[in-house]
């Protein structure tokens, strides 16, 4: 059956498309600081050095001597690339006590009216606590046309500080606040570079992760499509990642057990076709002769008629309970019973039936053992475990029935003299079809069908079970229910 749905996106182009995103994402974050927020960035830098210069010239100011603070003053500006000018007033009179020029582009020198904006810079300061930034239009100054175009004013850093003696000190710090055109060229210029390389980077890394994802998947879907067509031998060997490669190992290993159950299978309908040829044989050649040779018609001839028709019907009954356990529609019909009746009912059973063909079959079973499950199914365990042991004890023909109690459980054991079961036949014993003699005994007549059907059962009743085996001394197997 196959089923309709949506196709999802290829693992490739996913991987492609998240990387792009990334990559656009990362990129335009780059753009947005580097571009449209570079100027407002760049102009805080520039306003929070300029305060930082006037500062340190405030604490100048309490140097002793005059050289002092000149060095003071010089080496501020210097290092902020500042130009400043400090005036000294004294009742209302500004006179220049310093005056250093350390940018090319400080307009501080070249001002057109000088009492005027003093006076106006000063104000700004006094009407803000002694401390202020404020934007002066280029056309205050001398020199207007040295500008870079796009910049039409400068900022002066302002802090008002009071002298020992009276008089005020009027510091004023002169920084930029556009960044150069060549500055910012040069940074757009880099910037095309980074966002050209980072593409390309980024295409080709979700490009070599895309193909190194997908390839083994792409390969493990082409196996199991092999496999879906019925070729075990599909090849699902893939490195790179290990769950992919547990994948594979999964499906090799499904594939494997498929082929497994394929050649059970197969054995199964060639035993079968043989078990239901052989007693069809038998019964059609046995009333062939009963009916066309007078005298024929004996007790003995028609007890074989009756025996291949139970062996037919068991065999029968066999394939249908293992297709209804395993299909699932089987339902435990649970009720509370004596396993040890069951297991001595099914002991004396087997004695009737076997006494006389020099079998000894003996029954150990104590007090009543009630446990709950389902009766029947539990007395086709019992029959079925029986019956092997009975098949495969050996030549002293022993079989030993044990129903004991413990621990609040009752456990079921038969145990047999035969040649025992090889460890590594062990585990699969209990699969469908599973023979470990391949070649078909008619002595020891089995579909590989019964132990599958015990476990079916035993596992519906949550129940423990297993065998314990001796190669060339016997085999014991048991179940064990709790006690209702
Ligand atoms: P079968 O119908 O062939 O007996 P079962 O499913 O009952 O199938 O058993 C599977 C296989 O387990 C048997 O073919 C046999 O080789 C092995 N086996 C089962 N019971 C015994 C036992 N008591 N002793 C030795 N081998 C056993």
């Amino acid at each position: 059956m196959t089923v309709k749905r949506r196709k999802s996106m290829k693992l490739r182009t996913k991987t492609l498309l998240i990387f792009s995103l990334f990559t656009l994402t990362v990129l335009g974050m780059l753009w947005l600081f580097q571009v449209v927020l570079f100027g407002r960035l760049f102009e805080a830098v520039r306003v929070r050095e300029g305060r930082s210069v006037a500062n340190r010239i405030e604490v100048a100011l309490a140097a002793d001597t005059e050289d002092e603070l000149s060095v003071a003053i010089q080496d501020a500006a210097f290092e902020k690339t500042a130009c400043v000018s400090v005036y000294r007033i004294v009742n209302t009179v500004a006179t220049k006590t310093a005056d250093v020029h350390a940018n090319d582009e400080c307009r501080i020198h070249d001002i057109v009216n000088m009492a005027e904006l003093l006076h106006r810079l000063y104000i700004a300061a006094e009407s803000n606590g002694g401390e202020a930034v404020e934007r002066v239009a280029l056309t205050s100054f001398n020199n207007p046309m040295q500008t870079d175009g796009q910049q039409s004013d400068t900022a002066f850093c302002i802090k008002l500080v009071q002298g020992t003696q009276g008089e005020e000190y009027l510091i004023l710090v002169n920084v930029e606040v556009y960044p150069s055109v060549s500055t910012v060229s040069s940074l757009r210029q880099q910037l095309i570079w980074i966002s050209l390389t980072i593409a390309l980077m980024a295409a080709v890394i979700a490009f070599l992760i895309a193909n190194s994802l997908s390839r083994p998947i792409a390969r493990l879907n082409e196996g199991a499509k092999q496999l879906a067509k019925g070729n075990y031998e599909a090849d699902f060997l893939v490195s790179g990642y290990r769950e992919t490669e547990e994948l594979g190992e999964t499906l090799a290993y499904a594939a494997e057990e498929l082929s497994k159950t394929e050649t059970l299978r197969r054995e199964l309908i060639a035993n079968v076709s043989h078990d239901l040829r052989t007693p069809l044989t038998m019964i059609g050649g046995y009333a062939e002769i009963m009916r066309d040779i007078p005298g024929e018609v004996t007790k003995d001839n028609l007890q074989i008629i009756v025996d291949e028709t139970h062996r037919l019907s068991s065999l029968v009954n066999d394939l249908l309970d293992v297709s209804r356990l395993l299909s699932g529609t089987e339902v435990m019909q649970a009720k509370r019973f004596d396993l040890s009746r069951l297991t001595v009912d099914a002991g004396t059973h087997f004695q009737n039936l076997l006494g006389n063909n020099g079998y000894t079959v003996t029954v150990e079973a104590g007090d009543a053992a009630y446990v709950l499950a389902d009766e029947k199914r539990i007395q086709q365990v019992i029959y079925n475990l029986i019956g092997n042991a009975v098949n495969y004890t050996g030549e002293d023909k022993r079989v030993e029935i044990r129903l004991t109690v413990e621990d609040g459980r009752a456990r079921f054991s038969v145990t047999d003299t035969g040649n025992g079961i090889r460890p590594e036949d062990m585990p699969r014993i209990w699969e469908r079809y599973y023979k470990v003699d391949k070649v078909h005994k008619r002595a020891a007549v089995g579909t590989g069908l019964g132990l599958s059907i015990v476990k079916n059962i035993l596992d519906a009743h949550n129940a423990k079970f297993g065998v314990s085996s001796e190669l060339g001394q016997g085999s014991c197997f048991w179940f064990e229910l709790p006690l209702s």
